[in-house]
Formats: structure tokens, C-alpha cells, sequence
């Protein structure tokens, strides 16, 4: 079964809420404050978190910001009596993935909490692996055998690029949009950087995959040849 968290301070839309999607097989812990929602996400792994706005101790977009920043990325819907456009956008850039404002359909809340559930198991059993390296996209981490490192939101996105590929050189200029997008500016480095970080962490995990500057075209993954090949 599914397990969502349901942050909702007003006590008859929490149960009402986590009945119904009780109802259609969806477990839900329920909470009133961000403070017991943080808790709740220490313990337990959460496939999707339902996120009232307004919460008695703060307003919960810039929790959400937060939990963005620290790699926390489940999916989100927030729900909020608020629904003028600038609301919405407030809501999506903060890092929400859906928006519905109250008062909702029961039948509309299911739909969308069920996509965003949709969302998260596509993550998940899209997780990128290749030449024995695993990532993981919801912890942030890669890993080799029982060895894992964290990996920082430009490096994540690099090595999800890297390892997809397979073994292909890929463009300096796609790498940098992978890590940065197309509007942030990224300084000449950046991308160096970052990847020399990678093949630190790539040591560090015991991976025998060495990346490789194809000079002037971009980087590829590489596996060792095998000895027979010699
Ligand atoms: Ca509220």
C-alpha cells in the first residue's frame, strides 16, 4: 500500500481527507503542524506528501523550499483555499509538483494525488544504472556494490546524464543544461568542477567506470577494457 503524508492543520478536512484516500487504498499519515510533519519524515519513507498551505506554525511553501533544498523530492500537492494565479505559481515554484484549492472534489483530489503517485513510481523504477553504478534519484546518492555517495543537485543531475548514456560522449553544452538548465549562468569552470568531483566519488565508491574528456566534443563513462582484450 502506498503511504502518504497529509499536512493539514484543520481537524475535520485531515480525517476527512485520509479517509477518502483511505478508502481507495492509499494510507495516509495525517498531521497539523510542519513540526510534526519533519518528524514524520525522519521516520518513515513517504511516496507523495499532500501539503496544506497555511499551518499553525508558518506557511508551509517555504518549508517546502526547504525540503527542496535538502534534496527531499518527494512529490507534492498543496492544498490551499488560495487559488489566484499568483498563488498557484507561489505554490509550483516553491517546488510543489500539483495545486488544488479548496473546496475540492472528492473525485479530483483522488485523480490527482494517484498522478502524483504515478510520477513517483516512474522515478523510481527509472532509477539509471549502468556499468554497475546505480542512482538514485529520490535520495540523491550513487552507488557502486554496498558503497553510496551523496551527490549535490548539479552532480546528480550530470551523473543521471552520464549514465544514461551509456558509455556515449556527451556534449559539454548538454551537460551544463542537464546540471543548470538553459537560463542560469554558469561560469567557464562549473562544469570541470563538478566533474572532477564526480571521478573523486567515483573512487570513492571502489567503481572501476572512469570518465572520460574526449577533448573539444564533451565526456563519457567509461568501463574498463577487459584483461583478455589486452
Ligand atoms: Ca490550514
Amino acid at each position: 500500500m502506498n503511504r502518504v503524508l497529509l499536512v493539514e492543520d484543520h481537524p475535520s478536512m485531515r480525517t476527512l481527507v485520509a479517509r477518502e484516500l483511505h478508502s481507495t487504498g492509499i494510507a495516509a499519515d495525517a498531521v497539523g503542524r510542519i513540526s510534526e510533519a519533519e518528524v514524520c519524515l525522519t521516520q518513515a519513507h513517504y511516496a507523495a506528501l499532500i501539503l496544506d498551505r497555511g499551518l499553525p506554525d508558518g506557511d508551509a511553501l517555504p518549508w517546502l523550499q526547504r525540503l527542496r533544498a535538502r534534496q527531499v523530492l518527494l512529490p507534492c500537492l498543496i492544498l490551499t483555499a488560495r487559488d489566484a494565479l499568483h498563488d498557484r505559481v507561489d505554490g509550483l515554484e516553491a517546488g510543489a509538483d500539483d495545486y488544488l484549492a479548496k473546496p475540492f472534489e472528492r473525485d479530483e483530489l483522488i485523480a490527482r494525488v494517484r498522478a502524483l503517485l504515478r510520477r513517483q513510481s516512474a522515478w523510481v523504477t527509472n532509477t539509471p544504472h549502468w556499468g554497475g553504478l546505480v542512482v538514485d534519484p529520490v535520495g540523491a546518492r550513487l552507488s557502486h556494490g554496498r558503497s553510496s555517495v551523496n551527490l549535490a543537485p548539479s552532480e546528480l543531475q550530470l551523473m543521471i546524464t552520464l549514465v544514461r548514456a551509456e558509455g556515449q560522449v556527451v556534449r559539454r553544452a548538454a551537460l551544463e543544461a542537464a546540471a543548470w538548465g538553459l537560463t542560469e549562468p554558469v561560469t567557464p569552470n562549473a562544469l570541470d568542477v563538478a566533474l572532477h568531483r564526480l571521478r573523486r566519488k567515483l573512487e570513492v565508491i571502489g567503481s572501476p567506470v572512469r570518465m572520460v574528456n574526449t577533448k573539444g566534443v564533451g565526456y563519457a563513462l567509461e568501463e574498463p577494457s577487459s584483461p583478455a582484450g589486452g
